[in-house]
């Protein structure tokens, strides 16, 4: 099933452009994907295609005006939930991808200068997401961000080798480190087992090393999936004693 998502922006080649590529390039000529820009300004009056205009009430800066945006809506008449990109919507994570890639098709909304008329948020927009906290100048990298995750959840589009599932947060923790040849490089060595061609071993040894990473790195991690369990601990221990 192809996964359709319509993208809104006033850039639209940003996003044809980093979407034509690689794993999404690949999975759009597989038709596993197929991502839709729409430029606003196509959908703006006037000869100067204008899109934007001061805040009322003063202040920096121009807003994204509502009626080209409810022009380009209307008559595209795009996929829902339209999910607007905005610094104040609920925090993008692999919950979230995850819950987009259940979908088969939705579109996004990039604001620009200090963000859209409030009545695109209120009266057009079904769903409002940020991807971190931090202010970027544009929704497009936040589309292209939730794109890329959204479509590496989806069936097909790692192919059978890469596969989503033991990657970080896949299973609430970080994934364990990777080594490739050489086995030995400027006195570093790779870790033995996974030269053992055990792979009970080496699944075990991910396994702790995963645990380990996220005690270290992400203990809010550890925490949201409820701590670790009894035979976690122990094999934590058993790793700790070997170091001393
Ligand atoms: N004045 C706004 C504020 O303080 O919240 C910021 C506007 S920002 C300069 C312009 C546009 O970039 C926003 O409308 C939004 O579409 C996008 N944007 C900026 N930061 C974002 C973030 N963290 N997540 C998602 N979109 C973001």
């Amino acid at each position: 099933m192809t996964l359709k998502i319509n993208v809104f922006t006033i850039f639209p080649e940003m996003i044809d452009n980093y979407t034509s590529q690689s794993i999404l390039g690949r999975s759009q000529n597989n038709d596993l994907l197929e991502v839709k820009s729409h430029d606003l300004r196509d959908y703006a009056d006037g000869s100067h295609r204008t899109v934007d205009d001061s805040p009322f009430g003063g202040g920096p800066g121009m807003v994204l005006m509502p009626e080209p945006v409810f022009n380009a809506i209307d008559s595209v008449k795009p996929p829902r939930p339209l999910i607007l990109l905005s610094p104040s919507g609920r925090k993008f994570n692999h919950e979230v991808a995850a819950e987009l890639a259940e979908l088969d098709e939705f579109s996004l909304l990039c604001g620009r200068y200090e963000g859209v008329d409030e009545r695109i948020r209120t009266r057009l927009c079904d769903d409002e997401i940020s991807i971190g906290d931090y202010v970027l100048a544009g929704g497009e990298l936040a589309a292209l961000v939730i794109v890329e995750a959204v479509a590496r959840l989806r069936q097909g589009v790692l192919g059978n080798i890469d596969s989503a599932s033991d990657e970080s947060f896949a299973d609430g923790l970080l994934e364990h480190p990777h080594y490739t040849r050489p086995a030995e490089f400027r006195g570093d060595e790779v870790p033995p087992t996974l030269l053992s061609g055990n792979h009970e071993e080496i699944r075990r040894w991910r396994k702790i090393q995963s645990l380990l990473m996220t005690s270290r790195k992400r203990p809010d991690l550890i925490t949201k999936r409820g701590g670790l369990t009894q035979e976690e601990l122990e094999q934590l221990k058993q790793i700790d004693k070997h170091k001393n």
